[in-house]
């Protein structure tokens, strides 16, 4: 199957209302090309060097949405163009994005990265010091972020009753938090999760968002 081939199959495979990021990491401009001659507009990176060089080279109307783990340090170089940031762990890191935001005088949208993979390797708040850093409240005094709601990753696993007690619990924290923090904000909205190989579980789990690679794009090759 060609490139759009399977994103006409992808699309299919996903309701209307749930947004799908082509996540296009490793993946030449001209693939992103391709597919945004079918009209996918929404693309997901998870290097800032990677993301900025392909932002510069790229349409201008294209949304780009930084999936992978930020580093202080490097929040300024996209600041000024990026779309969402989906992998916010702690309150250091969202003041950091509210100071580059500042400079830029944009207000940068960001979800909150809650560990709920039963393996210990991936990034993220635990629900706890999530509920302990929202309880806080210093969050709230930022200007310059917008908390548009939670991201998380399943474990790799082919056990599927897992993947889905995961992402049920990634949804019931979401709920939890929505209420507690978020009643009156229209603007936090957002789950993301699922990715080429458990999205559907993640949107029948009530996903909003999901990043898809590999079964978009093709296998990645990471020694280029
Ligand atoms: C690479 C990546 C994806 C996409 O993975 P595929 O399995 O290729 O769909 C999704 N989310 C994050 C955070 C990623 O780093």
């Amino acid at each position: 199957m060609v490139l759009k081939e399977r994103l006409a199959a992808l699309k299919k495979r996903i309701p209307p209302q749930t947004c799908l990021i082509a996540v296009s990491k490793t993946h030449p401009a001209s693939s992103i090309l391709e597919a945004y001659a079918c009209g996918q507009r929404v693309y997901g990176e998870n290097k800032v060097q990677e993301l900025c060089a392909k932002q510069e080279e790229l349409p201008g109307d294209i949304e780009w949405h930084m999936i992978g783990h930020l580093q202080s340090n490097k929040v300024k170089y996209i600041a000024p163009f990026v779309a969402l940031i989906h992998g916010v762990d702690s309150l250091k890191l969202l003041k950091t994005i509210d100071k580059e935001g500042r400079k830029n005088k944009r207000i940068i949208p960001c979800l909150l990265q809650v560990h709920i993979a039963e393996e210990s390797s991936k990034f993220g708040f635990s629900p706890e010091e999530l509920r302990e850093m929202l309880a806080a409240g210093a969050w709230q005094e930022l200007e310059f972020v917008e908390l548009r709601g939670l991201m998380g990753m399943a474990t790799f696993t082919e056990d599927k009753a897992q993947v889905q007690r995961e992402f049920h619990s990634l949804k019931v924290l979401f709920d939890e938090v929505k209420e507690r923090y978020f009643a009156d904000s229209s603007d936090f909205k957002e789950l993301s999760m699922g990715m080429s190989g458990d999205f559907e579980l993640a949107i029948e789990a009530g996903s909003t968002m999901v990043r898809v690679g590999s079964a978009l794009f093709g296998a990645r090759d990471y020694n280029l």
